[in-house]
């Protein structure tokens, strides 16, 4: 019998009381604290189908909200609209460029990159497979995933915006309803916790890719 498996234990993020770990839960269902109610964890195959369906809604929120003209430039008489990359480039170009790398990072390559690695990761773990470079992955997820967070995110787009009004309209269609929408989603995705997805790795590729996170997991604490 694997020692480590049956003395797993939790800790109660409320009250801080401790209980060993059930392995199994029942599909659909949650364990809670019965001292105070908070809820310990999830069935992971719940878990798992509902943050997969919200990633990728996710993702494409983000292409529309990305794809659709958020701001009207006033240049020279002539007025255009652009997306938000576009209203990047032209804070770039209007001298404020550390405002533009910042501005780029937390609300196009970091969001991106945590939806894509968690989509990746996640559709692979549904069919039955531990995909190729599960670790790298799981590792920039995290890395990723403090510069992803919904205040960043919209303290983002809040700063092109104001930045933008001395030259520019913002335009209240599509792409600005879509990044709405893509602040609730966000906040739904970065509540999974990608910590869960080692275990689930464990489970599916018990000889395999099983037996390599665990000890991957054992050297980092
Ligand atoms: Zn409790």
């Amino acid at each position: 019998m694997n020692v480590n498996e049956s003395e797993e234990l939790i800790a109660c993020h409320e009250c801080d009381a401790l209980y060993k770990k059930k392995r199994a839960l029942p599909q659909h269902s949650k364990a809670q604290c019965p001292r105070c109610g908070a809820m310990l964890y999830q069935s992971i195959a719940t878990n798992l189908d509902r943050i997969c369906a919200m990633t990728l809604a996710a993702l494409i929120t983000f292409m529309i909200a990305q794809g659709f003209p958020i701001v009207e430039l006033d240049a020279n008489g002539m007025t255009s609209q652009t997306t938000l990359i576009g209203a990047i480039m032209a804070l770039w170009s209007e001298q404020m460029k550390i405002i533009a790398v910042l501005v780029f990072c937390c609300t196009i390559l970091f969001p991106l990159t945590e939806l894509v690695a968690l989509l990746y990761v996640l559709m692979l773990l549904r069919t039955g497979f531990v995909p190729p470079g599960f670790n790298t992955v799981l590792r920039a997820i995290q890395f990723v995933r403090p510069w992803g967070m919904i205040e960043v995110f919209m303290l983002g787009v809040l700063v092109t915006l104001v930045k933008m009004v001395s030259i520019a309209r913002v335009v209240p269609e599509a792409a600005l309803f879509a990044f709405a929408a893509l602040t609730l989603m966000v906040a739904v995705v970065v509540s999974f916790d990608p910590r869960t997805l080692w275990e689930i790795a464990e489970r599916t590729g018990p000889r395999r890719a099983g037996r390599r996170v665990a000890t991957t997991v054992r050297q980092k604490s």
